[in-house]
């Protein structure tokens, strides 16, 4: 490949690159494209760019063992494993995404999907249980409440903390649902208690609509996503533990926005600036096979709803995948320092603090006689190759921030990644729509099209003004155009 003409597309915490040459003098009418990183998004760029037959597609993966990034479904922990019990990465479709690309892969594979099914609030301060009705009463406040904000957030024309934007709407308003109650599901929420959390590019939808469980795994979409020998998969040598610190340093997202990577020629000062406005926030995955089901069977998810900061993030969410897979298991959430924390923990201290936990939920009476009999975790805080979970966008980020990372580097360098996606940050169907993106824009040969050097590039605000002028000028001309007809 001739590397003085290589294209190369950055992903952020997915570490996603495509490299990209003009190789049609050496291989026919095929120029080559290297995708650094197999997740998703790499993955769907590469059938895509595969597919038009135009491209000679590799696929540079750091992971020896295996290619799907954050989708990771560890068949290796359960004999005869489904898949939702072991996805350690991803394992929900969002359903209020309209047009989810992957919900169309799992339609067409035939794989099988099943509601999350309802939610069980617990809140020990207060002896109180919610299900049902009563436990939708008090999400529907939170949702409106939420609503409140973002519209506060708009209104005064900067954008706000989200956590404390509900917060003080809570303070003022009058609510429906106990006022403590609700404070400690907004602590208990996750995305909507990340610290700096930005309000304007907060979407409800993204959050409240994670319904839909894989039952085969969602390994099973990747796999689609790969069959007939469609790319060349090269591994990333592995380096020996000596020189891995130094190695992965340069390689993940974390030390992306310290700058230890250095970019020849570097890329555009926007990009930097977009890349230190998200956030990285943390998670991780237990999954725990006991001797028998001690929990009611009927009911989806059991949340531990509590203003206790010692259980933050600890396990408070149980995901009953009995209902899945017809085994006694339970898929418990960590979220920020407590996930931190645990990757640290034996796994005589994961079940201690997991007894603990469900003992709050579901009282002593219930946990007699109860053993763990399987442990099964991730690990992503500490995995050299993803350092972190979660994206999200900070205060003060503007929506035309992201055209530096949704257009390429001309002319060699294109982008992908959940990152990259604004919509659709931090899921799974963001980074295969990001991936597309990229591969639109190779096929398109965006870069033939791109302004001379020199000349600026319009951002999408600059864009939509523009196109508000000429439509008001447009309307003007109709409005003439009307009145002299009348
Ligand atoms: C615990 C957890 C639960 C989640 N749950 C859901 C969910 O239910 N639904 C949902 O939609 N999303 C979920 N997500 C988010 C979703 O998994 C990600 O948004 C998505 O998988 C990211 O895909 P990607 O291709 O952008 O990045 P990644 O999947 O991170 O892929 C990047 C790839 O690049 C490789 N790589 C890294 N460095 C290098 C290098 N230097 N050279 C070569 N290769 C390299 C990595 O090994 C990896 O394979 C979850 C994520 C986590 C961690």
């Amino acid at each position: 490949m001739d590397c003085k003409k290589c294209m190369v597309l950055m992903i952020k915490i997915s570490m996603i690159a495509v490299v990209m040459g003009d190789n049609s003098k050496n291989e026919g009418l095929q120029k080559q494209v290297i995708i650094v990183g197999g997740g998703i998004a790499g993955l769907a760029a590469a059938r895509k760019l595969q597919n038009t037959g135009q491209y000679a597609v590799n696929v540079l993966e750091a992971r020896r063992e295996r290619y799907g990034g954050r989708i990771f479904t560890d068949r290796s922990s359960f004999k005869l494993a489904r898949g939702m019990e072991v996805d350690l990465g991803t394992n929900w479709l969002n359903s209020m995404v309209k047009d989810n690309p992957l919900a169309k892969i799992v339609s067409d594979g035939e794989l099988e999907v099943k509601s999350a099914g309802s939610v069980q609030l617990h809140f020990p301060e207060k002896g109180q249980v919610y299900t049902g009705d009563d436990a939708n009463k008090i999400f529907t406040e939170f949702y409106k409440i939420t609503l409140q904000a973002m519209k506060k957030a708009a209104d005064s024309g900067k954008d706000l903390d989200l956590k404390k934007a509900i917060q003080s709407v809570l303070r003022d308003e009058e609510t429906v649902a106990d006022k403590t109650l609700l404070s400690s599901v907004l602590e208990s929420h996750y995305t909507m208690s990340l610290s700096g959390h930005s309000t304007q590019l907060f979407d409800p939808k993204k959050e409240f609509g994670w319904d839909t469980g894989v039952i085969d795994g969602f390994d099973q979409i990747v796999d689609m996503r790969t069959k007939k020998g469609e790319h060349t998969f090269c591994r990333t040598k592995e380096t020996s533990t000596t020189d891995r610190g130094e190695q992965d340093k340069k390689q993940s997202f974390g030390v992306l926005k310290t700058e230890t990577v250095i970019f020849d020629p570097p890329l555009p000062k926007g990009w930097k600036k977009t890349i230190e406005s998200i956030g990285i926030g943390f998670s991780n995955k237990l999954v725990l096979q006991f001797n028998k089901v001690f929990w009611p069977e009927d009911i989806g998810i059991f949340t531990l709803v509590t203003s206790n900061q010692d259980d933050m993030g600890m396990l408070q969410t149980w995901v009953n995948l009995h209902r899945y897979v017809n085994k006694p298991l339970l898929m418990g959430m960590l979220h920020d320092q407590a996930a931190v924390r645990f990757e640290n923990m034996t796994d005589n201290e994961i079940k201690e603090n997991a007894i603990n936990i469900l003992t709050k939920l579901f009282g002593e009476e219930k946990m007699k006689d109860i053993t763990i009999t399987i442990v099964t975790k991730s690990k992503w805080i500490s995995d050299n190759k993803v350092l972190g979970t979660t994206s999200y966008p900070k205060v003060g980020i503007l929506p035309e921030m992201f055209d530096s990372l949704t257009k390429p580097v001309c002319p060699y360098i294109y982008f992908a990644g959940e990152y990259t996606s604004l919509e659709h940050m931090n899921t799974a169907h963001g980074a295969y729509m990001s991936g597309i993106r990229a591969a639109d824009q190779i096929i398109s040969n965006y870069c033939a099209k791109e302004p001379l050097k020199g000349k600026k590039v319009e951002t999408s605000k600059e864009k939509t003004k523009k196109e508000k002028k000429s439509e008001k000028k447009k309307e003007n001309q109709n409005g003439d155009k009307l009145k002299d007809e009348l």
